[in-house]
């Protein structure tokens, strides 16, 4: 870094306002990696991007960056970036390079062709939650309103499914209550599901800020980095979770640890929650989850005694076969013991991409705009005359979720399917199952960076897109907090942004018309806040980018005549549900339910709750393992379409494919350490190192999602409330390899 960068506040990127923008200068924006949203300085150099490092003025990360944020530019500099669109001959079957106006004609008349032949709903999307807000938004309106599609999903059905029901259902909308702060003020922090060491790293260490000698729970079957580092760590049997927690629940309704005043004021459903839970015993409890009597005693007791206890999830919950329920069960936990609305308190989902939230709220796919519902016809009205669009363009009917998108395609009713930035062909479960199925499409259209994906390499049509950094828009990280994006860099070849490529479409199809309003992703921005006004995720507050850059992201809610966001020790909540904290040095931290008002008809947070299945594939003698998998390194992302880019981040992770195996089994099956084992599924087979290591359990195998054969393995198997895939369980056998 040269010393003379200047600093630019507000400062945006190429293209948008260079006559502010000095050649050699330095801007911010936050990461587009995970749901963290660490925010970022960009260094310029004759007006490009050459170097990032972690904003040390940003709320969010105070300076600190992961090794996936630092190195962030160089998934852009890749040499396989998509240039040019790639058309697949239909005869000889090589993919050959075309203008965009033939890869748009193409697009709409292969499209359309298959939508007369076969309906108007045999034409489906699945997208991503990389993508910026504005992106997401007018993706969903192009496709429901203007092409007349109705089934589409996103991949944040693999990741935040869970949380996105779980809420709605507990508290009426989908609101993760809390902020980051309440990493540093809880005194008891209860992790389930979640390894923020690796996965989350930088709200591992606001964790590590903490002052008031937190006690640190971990609930995994697995011996994490996290659970390494935890006051105690519950080493549960898989899915033995949802019985854990309710008997948890039990005893401390038991040991007269509920907040009774809180209960009585501001839920409902307690008492018949009370009477299903005293089934469970801590003797069952401890049973089914294989743990020592003595630890879920100490696991009782800390929560029972302690002021502030917050409870935190993200994938061991989310990915389960009965996820939403068991979300739900540590919500319970949280309303029975009051601790929601409160400083270092509450049951908070950790988001996984990016922009899981954005889709979340704006996507326009599962649920209409603003956390609607399709199904209300006041809901369609009020979208209808907010978008200035027939009413009747907004169908009732609810889009497939992901998986039965994919069960669509095998049937016949799907024929033509468009992947936006996401890498089905890798992460999807039962992968082999969903590449088979590729292979009955009429038309496979891959909208990405890179055109060397598993899922790029089967398309039909390859639209060349652009990357974070070289576009602009939006992001909602996991505290609600949004974000900007900025373009600090151009894309390479003919690469477009996803905004204009969904704009160039809306125009080859002939319903431009629709979408003149959407002129770029801040004009966009400007329309979403118009379809937030009055939502629960009202950001009218929030006047312009601008306002976002300088105040470093704002949290919804922001609605119209509320506070300024950084105004510290305010005892005034600025919005209904909303607190400023009070005791944090830079508030520019909120989190909701202050007032104990939910977002329920009757303002009662609910008690959810059913009794346990059992998993689809117990392990049995010839498969008597189970599979575990999950993140393996803070420098892999999914399926490392991204971080695979960096030589850095290659060198921060093994580059084969490896199973941790608990020493005992893998003395009894003759496996040596980094030596080759076989493992078999139902479905698939595959061979990786052996990582001796008492991290897992004896029967249990874990291998990291990342490696492209890991989902020939796993089963395909659904929560029954979000659709959310099971990646947390399947049957396996080991061999040496
Ligand atoms: Fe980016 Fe997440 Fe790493 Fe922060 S923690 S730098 S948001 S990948």
């Amino acid at each position: 870094m040269t010393a003379d960068l200047v600093r630019v506040p507000g400062a945006f990127g190429l293209g948008q306002v260079p006559a502010r923008l000095q050649p050699d200068a330095v801007t911010t924006m936050v990461c587009g990696y995970c749901s963290t949203g660490c925010g970022l300085k960009v260094h310029l150099r004759d007006g490009e991007a050459v170097n990032l490092t972690p904003d040390p003025e940003h709320p969010v990360n105070l300076g600190m960056a992961c090794p996936k944020g630092w190195e962030a530019l160089a998934a852009l500099e890749a040499a396989d970036r998509a240039t040019r669109p790639l058309l697949r001959n239909r005869v000889t079957g090589a993919v050959e390079p075309v203008s965009w106006p033939r890869a748009a004609a193409e697009f709409v008349a292969r499209f359309k062709g298959i939508q007369e032949r076969h309906g108007k709903h045999s034409i489906a999307f699945l997208s991503t939650g990389q993508m910026c807000t504005e992106e997401m938004a007018l993706l969903g309106a192009l496709f429901k309103f203007g092409m007349g599609g109705l089934h589409c999903d996103s991949n944040t059905r693999q990741c935040m499914a869970t949380a996105h029901v779980a809420y709605k259902q507990s508290f009426g909308f989908d609101a993760p209550p809390f902020t980051y702060a309440d990493f540093e003020e809880s005194d008891c922090l209860v992790f389930v599901g979640a390894n923020p060491c690796i996965a989350h790293p930088i709200m591992w260490q606001r964790v590590l800020r903490n002052r008031r000698q937190p006690a640190i729970i971990v609930l995994d079957p697995r011996r994490t980095e996290t659970a390494v580092n935890a006051t105690l760590h519950l080493p549960l049997a898989p899915k033995s979770d949802l019985t854990l927690l309710y008997g948890l629940a039990n005893a401390l309704i038991r040991r007269g640890a509920v907040k009774r005043d809180f209960v009585d004021a501001h839920t409902s459903g307690f008492d018949d929650f009370a009477k299903f839970v005293a089934e469970f015993t801590p003797e069952r409890a401890c049973a089914a989850a294989g743990l020592d009597r003595p630890d879920f005693d100490r696991c009782v007791e800390l929560i029972a005694t302690r002021e502030r206890v917050s409870f935190w999830w993200t994938m061991g919950v989310n990915q389960g076969h009965e996820s939403t329920r068991t979300a739900q069960a540590l919500i319970n936990l949280a309303l029975m013991t009051g601790n929601i609305g409160r400083p270092g308190t509450g049951a908070n989902s950790i988001t996984g991409q990016c922009n899981a939230m954005g889709s979340r709220l704006y996507a326009n796919v599962t649920s209409l705009f603003g956390g609607r519902d399709f199904a209300q016809a006041g809901h369609r009205e009020e979208v209808a005359a907010l978008l200035e669009i027939p009413a009747e363009t907004i169908l009732s009917a609810p889009s497939w979720a992901y998986d039965q998108i994919v069960d669509g395609i095998e049937s016949g009713a799907i024929r033509g399917l468009w992947v936006i930035a996401t890498n089905s062909s890798h992460s999807w479960i039962h992968q082999d199952r969903f590449n088979e199925l590729a292979k009955k499409l009429e038309f496979l259209v891959v909208q990405d960076l890179y055109p060397t994906t598993e899922t790029a390499q089967r398309a039909d049509l390859v639209l060349p897109a652009a990357g974070w950094g070289e576009k602009e828009g939006t992001l909602i990280n996991s505290e609600r907090r949004i974000g900007l994006v900025k373009k600090v860099r151009r894309a390479p070849g003919e690469a477009l942004s996803d905004f204009s490529i969904f704009r160039l479409i809306a125009e080859a199809w002939g319903c431009g018309g629709l979408f003149h309003e959407w002129r770029s992703p801040e004009a966009a921005f400007q329309i979403l806040k118009r379809l937030s006004a009055g939502r629960p995720c009202d950001i009218t507050g929030i006047r312009d980018y601008r306002h976002l850059d300088e105040e470093g992201g704002i949290q919804w809610p922001f609605a119209e005549g509320d506070q300024h966001s950084v105004i510290s020790n305010q005892s005034a909540a600025p919005n209904e549900h909303c607190s400023l904290n009070t005791d944090y040095s830079a508030a520019r931290e909120r989190r909701l339910f202050a007032d104990g008002q939910f977002f329920t008809p009757d303002r009662r947070a609910r008690f959810l709750f059913d009794s346990p299945r059992p998993v689809a594939e117990p392990p049995s003698s010839e498969f008597p393992f189970v599979l575990l998998t999950g993140r393996g390194t803070s420098a892999q992302w999914h399926t490392n379409t991204r971080t695979g880019k960096s030589a850095v981040l290659r060198k921060l992770y093994p580059a084969e494919c490896y199973a941790e195996i608990h020493p005992d089994d893998a003395t009894r099956l003759g496996l040596v350490p980094g030596g080759k084992v076989q493992i078999r599924s139902r479905r698939a087979e595959l061979v990786a190192n052996a990582f001796v290591t008492p991290t897992v359990r004896p029967g249990q195998v874990f291998i990291p999602m990342h490696y492209d054969a890991v989902n020939r393995l796993t089963c395909a198997s659904f929560d029954p409330h979000s659709r959310q895939p099971s990646y947390k369980h399947c049957a396996v056998a080991l061999a040496p390899g």
